[in-house]
């Protein structure tokens, strides 16, 4: 559920009409809904209720600073993958013991950070990993709390390109071997073993993966305790699907995802942290974009809008799917018509849908791309020199910009040309 709703013929953003933001910042933009980021944050909170949890959010889902503090001041941690992030998350509000490291390749430098800035855990994927965060807290004289991202071989049933706990994915270390990655751990003066991080992927749509992949790591967390290990902390990472097609079956909610939780690794006594992006951002973001053109081609039709791939590249790069609505409402009794709906940017690719079905569209006309909260912005680009497109946060009848979009001054004078030149 959203809060992106049709009122008197026009989609509103909580309660404020599309159409002003639209009139005040100009297309494109994103959108975001505090009410549903905030209600979605609650699912997930409430389905792990009974049991000591934290709900860390993946960042790298959408790392505005406002959607952090608003989460950070609802008890969020956040899940971060990089120096930026995990600086951003701190600017935000959030301390350093609800903020968790993730990621297969940290710098000393992001170790260093991190450990002097203050960091609840570190999910580490490697042993060079591992050897190098003992040094970095060594030479600092701290120990670095770990938990190391076990891979469980499960195959995730999503998409290729983001499911990763399966042998031959980048990630983790092979849950089949990790014990004695834990003893050499163990052993380390830099090194203070919490847990175990698992995480095999995103935009899940089962619930069999998650239970399988919880279920061998509560056996991990029985073996490791038996080797002498004090296993405090699971924290079974993120992933969980969101509908992007209103058409389709639901995927599992968060209170489904919570029982499975409970189920496999509740008789532990372990704290749990999970890193949910998606589902908390997706749905609670928009992309508004205009017309441009109506171009009648042989055998079909574009809609050629002012968004592109480098504003949204989901579609591009992981053939994804986002409802388009026309922001004013079309009547019932409207014929739609097949439209191939396409940015202006030089490349094939730069294809949101093929003969999706829209109601007659005229240039200037607004269209709405739905779901778009999560890895929309934050994949962002300037590709075909298109400056970066504002966000804005709406709140009841409030809306603020949450990131301008720069000036075409702004863009040009980010380069530099040399003295010689
Ligand atoms: C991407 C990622 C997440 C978030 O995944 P969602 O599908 O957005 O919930 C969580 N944890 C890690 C380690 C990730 O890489």
């Amino acid at each position: 559920m959203d809060h992106f709703l049709y009122r008197d013929g026009v989609l509103h953003a909580e309660d404020v009409p599309v159409t002003d933001i639209a009139a005040a910042v100009g297309t494109p933009f994103y959108v975001y809904s505090t009410a549903t980021l905030t209600r979605h944050f609650h699912l997930f909170d409430e389905a792990l209720e009974g049991m000591d949890h934290l709900v860390c959010f993946a960042m790298k889902s959408n790392s505005n600073l406002a959607v952090l503090k608003l989460l950070g001041e609802m008890g969020a941690g956040i899940d971060v993958v990089s120096m930026g992030e995990y600086l951003k998350a701190k600017a935000a509000g959030v301390s350093g013991d609800r903020i968790v490291f993730s990621g297969v390749g940290k710098t000393r430098d992001e170790m260093r950070v991190a450990l002097e800035g203050g960091i609840r855990q570190f999910n580490v994927e490697s042993e060079p990993e591992l050897e190098a965060l003992n040094e970095v807290a060594i030479s600092l004289g701290v120990t670095a709390p770990i938990a190391l991202r076990v891979n469980p071989d499960v195959d995730a049933k999503t998409h290729a390109k983001i499911a990763t706990g399966k042998s031959e994915n980048k990630f983790g270390i092979p849950i089949a071997t990790c014990r004695e990655v834990y003893a050499r751990a163990a052993a380390m003066d830099g090194i203070d073993v919490v847990g175990i991080d698992v995480h095999i992927g995103s935009q899940l749509t089962q619930l069999e993966p998650f239970r399988l992949a919880f279920t061998k790591v509560a056996e991990l967390t029985e073996a490791l305790r038996a080797d002498g290990h004090n296993i405090r902390r699971l924290d079974l990472g993120g992933g969980l699907g969101i509908p992007y097609e209103r058409s389709n079956d639901a995927p599992p909610l968060p209170l489904e995802y919570g029982e499975v939780i409970k189920e496999t690794v509740g008789h532990l006594g372990c704290e749990v942290e999970i890193e949910p992006g998606r589902l908390i951002s997706g749905n609670a973001g928009i992309l508004v974009s205009s017309v441009i053109y109506l171009k009648n081609g042989e055998g079909r039709d574009f809609l050629i809008v002012d968004a592109a791939m480098n504003d949204l590249v989901r579609p591009s790069m992981y053939d994804a799917h986002h409802d388009i609505v026309s922001v004013v409402e079309a009547e019932a009794a409207v014929d739609q018509h097949p439209v191939d709906i396409v940015g202006p940017v030089c490349e094939t690719g730069d294809t949101f849908a093929k003969a999706r079905n829209m109601p007659p569209l005229a240039s200037g006309d607004l269209v709405a791309f739905r779901s778009a909260g999560a890895y929309g912005a934050v994949m962002a680009s300037e590709y075909n020199s298109r400056p970066l497109i504002p966000e804005v946060l709406v709140h009841g009848d409030q809306f603020a910009v949450i990131r301008a979009r720069p000036t075409f001054d702004e863009m040009i004078n980010r380069d530099t040309i040399p003295e010689w030149l």
